[in-house]
């Protein structure tokens, strides 16, 4: 007896040895979505619900070689990035891309979760690795997903309502990704959580309510993978995007307590 294949996505990012972000997330997202997850892991963090104590990066060339391996043999229906710790991590994976065929202008899709820090506050990107994600892997993107942290690390825009949302939106199409989702989840004085999707052609408003918790920890991750999961599945990405607003509202609505510290989004429901 032979089964069929389920859709694959790639995830290209750091483990949480807490288990609540990084592939750890991803890789429950992918599963929550029938999907078969593949690994090119980046960097080890040493973190637990308190925050990240530490990481140690992957050699680049060993990040290059996880994903030529999965992507030569088993195939790739969607990627995404995460922690990419540094700008040699991040210009290997630019070129390991374009040789495998993955990112924009392939038929593959590629979503940049542009990682820097984490909500703790540590940091999970080298200072000058920034401006790499910016230059390489943004005119690759299918998709961007940043949160307004580094929106505002990244064009110097300050998301304080839906004016300056939509300003920031503009100014991170022109770093050339196809479209961008600017999230909305961090402007805490608003009612709703408002994410704005756009391709500089059509804009969409996402409304979801505010959920009160403090375990929010992976919400970014499981974010940016229930869209790549959407996308291995066939969905376009204002469609990706829509789905994963009301997957990711349910992970925080079930978020639990662990450790001392925040607690991580769940995927238990
Ligand atoms: N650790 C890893 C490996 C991550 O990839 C991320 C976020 O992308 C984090 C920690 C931070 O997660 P959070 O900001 O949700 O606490």
């Amino acid at each position: 007896m032979t089964n069929a294949a389920p859709h694959t996505a790639l995830t290209i990012a750091g483990s949480d040895s807490g288990g609540g972000a990084g592939v750890q997330a991803d890789l429950r997202t992918f599963f929550a979505h029938g999907v078969h997850g593949l690994v090119a892991l980046t960097a080890v963090t040493v973190q637990n619900s308190l925050g990240v104590q530490g990481f140690t990066e992957i050699p680049a060339e060993v990040v290059r070689a996880q994903i030529k391996a999965v992507a030569s043999d088993m195939g790739v229906d969607a990627a995404k990035t995460g922690m990419l710790a540094t700008a040699e991590i991040i210009h290997t994976v630019a070129g390991t891309l374009d040789e495998v065929h993955i990112g924009r202008g392939t038929d593959t899709p590629f979503v940049v979760d542009p990682v820097a820090a984490s909500m703790t506050g540590h940091a999970l990107l080298r200072e000058e690795a920034l401006e790499a994600i910016r230059t390489e892997l943004f005119p690759r993107a299918t998709l961007i997903t940043p949160n307004l942290d580094e929106v505002r690390l990244l064009t110097g825009v300050e998301v304080t309502d839906g004016a300056s949302q939509r300003q920031a939106a503009e100014a991170l199409l022109e770093f050339g990704s196809a479209w961008v989702l600017v999230k909305g989840g961090h402007l805490y004085d608003a009612e709703d959580c408002v994410d704005l999707l756009t391709d500089g052609a059509e804009t969409i408003e996402l409304s979801g309510p505010r959920i009160a918790t403090k375990n929010t920890h992976g919400g970014g991750d499981t974010m940016a993978s229930a869209i790549t999961s959407a996308l291995a599945n066939g969905a376009d990405v204002p469609a990706a995007v829509s789905a994963a607003k009301r997957f990711i509202e349910r992970c925080v609505a079930e978020a639990y307590p662990l450790g001392a510290g925040v607690g991580p989004v769940s995927p238990f429901w």
